[in-house]
């Protein structure tokens, strides 16, 4: 006799989506998670009265899957206002409103950043990208982010000062060499929404999503060692037997069993987190991006002036993001760090105390020209999803999610 009709591997967002809709069918199935809490890439850890999330992490509001599955209000989601601060040779420029058409990016000759030609390609591009649908934008001939940059006609300054940190950040790739189709797709979601924080932090998310699901139908702690037909080898020496297996998780896993080669390419990124007594950006709402990717400060967020709710005790957490190291040693790397943002803020830096630093060697898969989504039905019992299988991003890992719970309960 089966154990569960379907057993689905690994409760990141795609293996909770995935559930979540079977959940609404009334089908039987186990979610078997090998660490200690649902969510994958997106959790939230607890320090010193600190909600830091394992790496900078934000909800793109207008995300087509998310809309479907989150409740936004529950989830008491706090924005960062529209633009970014750009570190400049002394101090920041502030860019308002870079993609809404309205403010003084487009609207003002004196803008900072840019020509005014620069600007008239970024609002004829906006409504370009805004009528289309995600299956559009992805279905595009493609070619490396940078090159499309240059052939639409932006300038070498705007590329510079405000594409190339944005996405960079963004994509984990300073040096855009990710697919263009990938741009088209963020560039929408900036126009058609707005960042935002959870107040308690990123893995309110996966949180939300897992509330939907019965307690009963969850394995935390449950690492799987193999596959074979319709049996799922646990590392406890436990067999289960089901009628399908859904594999969602991680790439290098997916291919261990289904015995594929692994050679695939990782964005990395490494998030360290500090607090101190004020923010250094005295509670603006912005992104900061430094235009020099050659340091170890890419980018700079201060997550308590999004969202207070990030600190328990009044104090300010800061966030500084960099892209592309291969090995870091810690102390080296907040000393570099200090000593970068120290032309930044000043002395204040010396006092920052550092809480704890993120190393994700494999925080994204590539995501070069020419890739397509992966099928996600192997066969008759086997399925697979994943952000690794459609472009890197939540509503990617939703979507599959969502796609296989459907094939599924159509059978
Ligand atoms: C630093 C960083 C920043 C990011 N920023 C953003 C952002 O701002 N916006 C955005 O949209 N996306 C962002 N992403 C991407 C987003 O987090 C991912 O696209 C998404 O979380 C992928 O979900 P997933 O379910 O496909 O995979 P995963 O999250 O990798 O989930 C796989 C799950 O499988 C489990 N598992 C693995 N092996 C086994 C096994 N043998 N047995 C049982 N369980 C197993 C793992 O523990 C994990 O829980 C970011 C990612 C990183 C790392």
């Amino acid at each position: 006799m089966n154990d569960f009709s379907t057993v689905i591997i690994g409760g990141g967002i795609s293996g909770l989506t995935c559930a979540k809709y079977l959940n609404d069918k009334g089908m039987s199935f186990v979610i078997l998670e090998s660490s200690d809490a649902l969510g994958g890439r997106v959790r939230t850890d607890m320090v010193e009265g600190f909600r830091l999330d394992r790496g900078f992490q934000t909800l793109l509001t207008n995300y087509t899957e998310a809309r479907k599955i989150l409740n936004y209000s529950n989830l008491d989601l706090n924005y960062f206002e529209s633009g970014a601060l750009i570190k400049a040779n002394k101090g920041f420029t502030k860019l308002e409103n870079p993609f809404k058409g309205k403010g003084s990016f487009l609207s003002t000759a004196f803008s900072p950043i840019g020509s005014w030609n620069d600007r008239l390609k970024i609002k004829k591009f906006a409504k370009y990208v805004s009528d289309m649908s995600d299956e559009e934008l992805f279905g595009m001939d493609d070619t490396e982010t940078i090159k499309f940059l240059k052939k639409y006609g932006w300038s070498k300054e705007i590329i510079h000062q405000f594409f190339r940190p944005l996405f960079g950040s963004i994509f984990l790739d300073n040096e855009l060499h990710s697919s263009s189709n990938l741009f088209h797709f963020v560039f929408k979601q900036f126009v058609k929404g707005e960042m935002a924080l959870p107040a308690e932090g990123i893995q309110a998310v996966p949180e939300q999503i897992s509330a939907l699901i019965s307690k009963e139908k969850i394995r935390l702690n449950t690492l799987v060692k193999g596959i074979e037909s319709n049996q799922v080898f646990l590392e406890n020496g436990e067999v289960l037997t089901t009628d399908r297996i859904i594999i969602a998780t991680d790439r290098n896993t997916a291919s261990d069993f289904l015995g594929e080669d692994k050679n695939y390419d990782y964005q990395i990124s490494t998030c360290t987190y500090f607090s101190a007594e004020y923010s250094p950006l005295k509670g603006q709402k912005m992104l900061t991006l430094n235009p020099d990717r050659k340091g170890v400060a890419h980018n700079l967020c201060v997550p308590t002036d999004i969202a207070p709710t990030y600190s328990t005790t009044g104090r300010t957490l800061i966030s500084v993001s960099a892209h592309g190291l291969d090995k870091i040693d810690e102390r080296n790397h907040i000393s570099r760090i200090k000593r970068e943002l120290y032309d930044w803020f000043g002395a204040q830096v010396n006092v920052w105390k550092h809480l704890r630093t993120y190393h994700m060697p494999e925080a994204l898969v590539k995501f070069p020209a020419g890739t397509k989504k992966q099928v996600l039905k192997l066969s008759e019992n086997l399925y697979r999803c994943g952000d690794y299988l459609a472009y890197p991003s939540l509503n990617a890992a939703m979507q599959t999610g969502r796609e296989v719970a459907e094939i599924i309960s159509e059978i």
